[in-house]
This record gives C-alpha cells, sequence and structure tokens, in this order.
C-alpha cells in the first residue's frame, strides 16, 4: 500500500505565539520503500511523523493510506488502523518490565484479540538474534537486545510500515550501528517499507531515498 502526504501543513498556537512547524509537506511513500528524514532538532520531524501516523492532526491537508484519509472517521477506527497498518520504534524502548521478552512482541497482537503466527515470531526473532532470549525480562537485557525486542514488537502485526523514531538515540555507537544493519536487514528480507527519522547523517545515508526538514520544510535529496 502507498502512502500519499498531500500538502500537509501544520500550526501550532495563534496570534504573536503562532508557530509554522509544517509548511506544505507532500511526499508519497511506496510500498517497499526505505527513506530517512533527516533534520536538526526542532525542524518538524515529530510533527510530521505524528501526522502521517494519525497520532496528531494536520491544519491542512491529506494522509493516505491508499485510498483511506485516516484523519477522517473516529478516533477508535483510527486507532484500530495505527495498531494493524503501523508500526513504531522510539528512541525510548517502552518494554513492559514485568513481561518476557515474547509477551513484549506478541503484546499488540493480544489487544486486537489475535492469536500470533508462531512461525512468523520465529522468523522475525532469528532475524534480530533473540532466539536465545525469548523468555527473559527486559532488565536481564542489554540495551540493544531491549531495542531488537521493541523492532520485533513493532513487526508482529505485519504493518505496512514501520516508522523508527531516532532509534540509535539511546545507544552507544556499537550497539546503535548494529540496530541499523538490523533495520536493513529487516527491510531487505521482509520487503518492509521503512522511514527512519534522524539527525545523525551517517544513518539518513544508508536509506535508498532521503529527505530533508528544515523549519518545517521537506524536500527530497535527489541521489546523485
Ligand atoms: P523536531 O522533532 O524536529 O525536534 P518538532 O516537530 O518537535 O521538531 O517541532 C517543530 C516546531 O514546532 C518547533 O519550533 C517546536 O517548538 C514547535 N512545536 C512542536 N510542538 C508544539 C506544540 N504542541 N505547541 C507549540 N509549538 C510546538
Amino acid at each position: 500500500m502507498d502512502i500519499f502526504i498531500n500538502d500537509i501543513s501544520k500550526i501550532y498556537g495563534s496570534g504573536e505565539s503562532q508557530v509554522t512547524a509544517l509548511s506544505h509537506a507532500s511526499m508519497t511513500i511506496h510500498a517497499g520503500d526505505f527513506i530517512s528524514i533527516m533534520g536538526p532538532s526542532g525542524s518538524g520531524k515529530s510533527t510530521l511523523l505524528h501526522i502521517i501516523s494519525g497520532l496528531d492532526t494536520p491544519s491542512m491537508g491529506q494522509v493516505l493510506y491508499g485510498d483511506t484519509d485516516i484523519h477522517t472517521g473516529s478516533d477508535k477506527k483510527l486507532s484500530a488502523f495505527r495498531r494493524q497498518n503501523i508500526g513504531f520504534i522510539f528512541q525510548q524502548f517502552h518494554l513492559l518490565p514485568v513481561l518476557s521478552t515474547r509477551e513484549n512482541i506478541i503484546m499488540p497482537l493480544l489487544l486486537d484479540k489475535k492469536q500470533p503466527d508462531e512461525a512468523y515470531i520465529q522468523e522475525i526473532t532469528s532475524l534480530l538474534g533473540l532466539t536465545g532470549r525469548i523468555n527473559h525480562l527486559p532488565h536481564e537485557l542489554s540495551g540493544g537486545q531491549q531495542q531488537r525486542v521493541a523492532i520485533a514488537r513493532s513487526l508482529i502485526a505485519k504493518p505496512n510500515v514501520l516508522f523508527a523514531d531516532e532509534p540509535t538515540g539511546n545507544l552507544d555507537s556499537k550497539n546503535g550501528s548494529e540496530v541499523m544493519k538490523l533495520l536493513c536487514s529487516i527491510h531487505e528480507n521482509l520487503h518492509q517499507t521503512l522511514v527512519v527519522i534522524t539527525h545523525d547523517p551517517h544513518i539518513a545515508k544508508m536509506a535508498e531515498r532521503r529527505f530533508t526538514i528544515v523549519d518545517g520544510i521537506l524536500s527530497e535529496v535527489m541521489a546523485k
């Protein structure tokens, strides 16, 4: 499913305190794309991500997943749509401390009363090098391993698109580059559509299509 971001703007506040966080942003995310969006702090990255993923509404413009406009319809419908179509990885891992690796990974399915697909759990845990850690609790895992559990959890519902917001922000450089390698291999092996938001040019360069955002203006960096 392709995702169409059509002329999105976001304006916070009013009068003198008005801030234009995003100005006429447009992009198409094709199924199977690996995209990076790079910009400095305050450039509008989070605002864009929140709007594309339905966590926030635009002041103007539309976000279409196929022919579904995600910002029309009820909050309940949007929550279910998000759980079924969008995966997230954050800087913080947001694992539940009392749940094992396996339980954390299948948590999103339980919310939708769906049965886990055992073969798929095996595939992703093995791809992410978690096979021997399946019954561990988060505090028994390294930071890099915890982020890998969070990645497996983000994939469990087979999302159309996976958004990673500064996925290595909380990791040292060794674990960070390992996590990026894994994201690249997930893109290659599972043909997972992947959008990475980062301020780090080295990470941005790993993507096949690169965008920058500066003062709320989004543009694609053309490949040489
Ligand atoms: P980034 O993620 O790149 O650091 P943000 O999207 O968080 O940037 O912010 C973009 C701009 O919008 C900044 O100038 C920020 O201060 C402003 N902004 C973000 N959220 C709000 C809000 N809820 N109210 C007012 N201004 C906001």
